[in-house]
């Protein structure tokens, strides 16, 4: 905990403008300083800087505060962390109080973690430069159309060949076996425990936390697939203390402020859909790698902004995963739409074979309601049968179903019965017999699992 005398120190060494003016070009007009809104798009400046107040004020969009706020609603940080922040900034010491013995060891031993991923990340950074890793890592990136800065932007790498290169050079740098083999960088092999690198012979994409340390990598080899071996084509940091699989998504760092910006998020499928969408210039773009779509994913994005479009591959694997998350989003009250990329394509080769201007009109124009993207998908084989259009109708009603906002479920119910010509009060009774079946089967669910806890 920060005590309350620092917490003052902070608020009263913190100068709105100096604090401000790292993110965004202030200019001076009498005596105040002005800028271009970071908040809000914009090209006249209505952002204002009011020293003598120590506020900010947005004339746009009406975002206005101190500099702890300023720094809140930018980085996206809590009261605690904006401190912290400024408290670095200014070089002030925050003296923490009341930390138990065990709160000290685990925060430091997250640190530890932390500080050795971090050298992992540099270390295959570092590889690239290699001959092994020139040849075959740098080959392979510039292969895909990412260039020089994107690479080092997102901390791309190369994990060598040898299966100890990494233990090796972090052992003799300081590196303790137990955060190496913690962090899952490292595992140990029979016969003599050795210690081995998880990753080699791979190109590494780091993966970082939303405040941007490297958590986690994962990996990709460049071998195909030979009869008789093992073979996996993405290899993934194992889950620790500082990486949740499930509260991870790739890209966020790079991504949230400008999916707060757009009030809006794409969600991709892998990698490189993230890095060359981004590498073009479309970087509110974030990707579920690793996992299938997670509720602790959506919560993540959902506090950037409540609009998602899903945009995978049109094939049969890419429809049914957009099925799964169009549902997992409205249930989470969240506004969703979906783009499918066609003709073969995936959002990593389409943006690499358009433009900026090209794929911001394709995305515009594909952007698919999920009612529609639903009866599209459904109408292809249901056209002529009445009974299997009567289950789509059905089938769309249950989505909208999931729909926690009682206005908008009515809009979309407005939408459906004009779409297929069906009477309101039809649709209605429908969606709330599933509503009201879906909260029984939910009570009775807590009720299992009070019992359970209570035995
Ligand atoms: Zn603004």
């Amino acid at each position: 905990m920060i005590p309350k005398e620092t917490v003052q120190k902070i608020l009263d060494t913190a100068r709105v403008e100096e604090v401000v003016g790292d993110f965004v070009t202030l200019r001076k007009r009498g005596a105040d300083l002005w800028a271009c809104c970071p908040f809000h798009g914009e090209k006249t400046p209505s952002f204002h800087v009011i020293p003598s107040k120590g506020q900010y004020y947005c004339f746009g969009c009406h975002k206005g505060g101190s500099a702890v706020g300023f720094i809140m609603d930018y980085e996206h940080l809590s009261y605690v962390e904006a401190l912290r922040y400024l408290a670095r900034k200014y070089n002030i010491e925050i003296v923490e109080k009341e930390e138990t013995a065990e709160d000290i060891a685990n925060r430091q031993r997250n640190e530890s973690l932390l500080l050795v991923s971090e050298y992992a990340s540099n270390f295959f950074k570092e590889q690239l430069k290699t001959e092994e890793g020139r040849a075959v890592g740098l080959e392979y990136f510039h292969s895909r159309g990412l260039t020089d800065a994107t690479i080092e932007k997102y901390g791309l790498g190369w994990a060598p060949s040898s299966r100890h290169a990494l233990s090796d050079a972090a052992k003799a740098a300081g590196y303790k076996d137990e955060y190496l083999l913690e962090t899952g960088l490292c595992a140990t092999y029979e016969p003599d425990n050795s210690l081995h690198d998880r990753f080699y012979d791979r190109v590494v994409f780091p993966i970082h936390s939303m405040s941007g340390r490297v958590i986690a990598f994962g990996a990709r080899t460049l071998k195909s697939k030979e009869a008789g071996k093992p073979y996996a084509k993405y290899v993934n940091s194992k889950e620790s203390d500082i990486y949740v699989k499930n509260k991870s998504l790739y890209g966020i760092w790079f991504a949230k402020n400008e999916m707060a910006r757009k009030d809006k998020c794409y969600l991709v499928e892998g990698y490189l859909d993230v890095l060359s969408m981004h590498q073009l210039g479309i970087t509110n773009v974030v990707a579920s790698s690793g996992t299938a779509l997670t509720e602790g994913q959506i919560g993540l994005i959902k506090r950037f902004t409540q609009n998602v479009t899903i945009m995978y591959d049109g094939d049969s694997a890419g429809i049914h995963a957009a099925l799964r998350g169009i549902d997992m989003f409205l249930r989470e009250g969240m506004n969703v739409k979906v783009v499918l990329i066609p003709d073969g394509d995936d959002p990593d080769s389409y943006s690499r074979k358009h433009s900026l201007a090209e794929v911001e009109e394709f995305l515009a124009g594909a952007e698919m309601d999920f009612v529609d993207f639903k009866s599209s998908l459904l109408m292809k084989d249901t056209a002529k049968d009445p009974l299997k259009r009567a289950e789509m109708i059905n089938d769309i009603a249950d989505t909208i179903a999931d729909i926690p906002d009682a206005v908008k479920r009515s809009v979309y119910v407005d939408f459906l019965s004009d779409k297929f010509e069906i009477r309101r009060d039809i649709l209605d009774e429908r969606i709330g017999a599933t509503r009201s079946k879906r909260l029984i089967e939910e009570k009775k669910a807590a009720d299992r699992e009070r019992e359970r806890r209570q035995n």
